[in-house]
């Protein structure tokens, strides 16, 4: 079965850049800029990262705030984060050069048993079988797995059904293959068995379950977050906040933030506006920008207070910045967005 896997592989696989190299480095970053992102999406950001930083050494030696202002719209920013910090450990452990083992890179912090599979056979042709999200949908419909994929037992099934799957002979190739499979023909809605080389073994498409599969305990739904931005104008000025906190979108900058339990009306939010902002003259006070921003867990309901104000007693962790500087700090998309349209980004 596995023979007809590869066979389809090299006549189908598409053209991509890390495709064409076997440094492990560089195979690393395109894992960790794939991860959650779709290829299109994260092909220009891998670009980017492998120009600028095209060795272990640049990426270390980078300063965070440049790693995240590169990565600014890709979201999920602590990959960001914890790819800078692994880089930083394997520049200490090993100089410019990428370990060479799965268990060499399993043992760094920010290297889960994912991507070390996918590094290890693809960089070194090492028998390490990867699962991800489309290797798992691929094996629950060949095999009619009943186990739910995000279980504890499921995941336990599944991995030793991705080793048990697993061509020895030829590891590198098969894990691009059956995640190419996944990719291109066995589609979360609507794959496409005809086209599909597993056709003749595959249990669901057999039974035509295909799209019964996988099986998923259903997610919590996401909570609901109501962020107030506080765009201060003040003699072409405004203040910028860093996100230290253990919360979303650590190390990027925000506009001050005053986070509540609901959607408030510009009379709830006066008090408090005055409060952080210590002064009772504001010029002039609007609302304008409205926008909802989805996360995996969670639903931001943002509103932008636009406030101009002569005098202001600033929190101490404020950054004063001329309007123009914006754009060259790491924003969250949401931001981004505002700055878009107000001509700053
Ligand atoms: S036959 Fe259909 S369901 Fe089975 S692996 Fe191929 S595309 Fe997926």
């Amino acid at each position: 079965m596995q023979g007809y896997l590869q066979n389809w592989y090299i006549q189908n696989k598409r053209d991509l850049p890390w495709r064409h190299t076997q440094d492990p480095y560089i195979i690393w970053l395109s894992e960790v800029i794939l991860q959650q992102t779709r290829v299109v999406q994260g092909l220009p950001y891998f670009l980017k990262f492998s120009t600028t930083y095209p060795s272990i050494k640049d990426l270390a030696e980078a300063p965070l705030d440049d790693v995240m202002k590169l990565w600014q719209g890709l979201g999920y920013y602590s990959r960001a984060r914890n790819m800078h910090h692994t880089a930083n450990l394997i520049y200490e452990k090993y100089g410019n050069s990428f370990p060479t083992s799965y268990e060499q890179m399993i043992a760094l912090k920010g290297i889960g048993p994912y991507t070390a599979s996918a590094v290890a056979s693809f960089a070194f042709n090492l028998p390490y079988a990867v699962l991800d999200g489309n290797v798992n949908r691929v094996l629950s419909r060949l095999f009619m797995v009943d186990e739910p994929i995000n279980s504890s037992k499921g995941k336990k099934i599944f991995e030793s059904l991705s080793t048990e799957f697993l061509d020895i002979n030829q590891p590198a190739m098969h894990n691009q293959a059956i995640m190419e499979l996944g990719a291109l023909v066995c589609l979360p809605q609507n794959p496409k068995c005809a086209e599909c080389p597993l056709n003749t073994f595959c249990a669901a498409r057999m039974k035509n379950v295909a799209s019964e599969f996988p099986k998923k305990i259903k997610k919590q739904k996401p909570r609901d977050r109501y962020f107030n931005y506080i765009f201060i104008k003040q003699n072409n000025q405004t203040f910028l906040n860093q996100r230290f906190e253990k919360d979303i979108w650590q190390h990027l900058f925000e506009f001050p933030l005053i986070e509540t339990k609901k959607k408030e009306s510009l009379e709830e939010m006066l008090p408090q506006l005055k409060t952080i902002l210590d002064t009772d003259k504001i010029n002039s006070i609007s609302c304008t920008f409205e926008s909802k921003h989805q996360l995996t867990h969670q639903t931001i309901w943002a509103d932008f207070w636009e406030i101009e104000i002569s005098k202001i007693k600033p929190q101490k962790e404020w950054l004063k910045i001329d309007l123009q500087e914006i754009k060259n700090y790491a924003v969250p998309r949401l931001l981004e967005k505002f700055l878009i349209k107000h001509n700053l980004q």
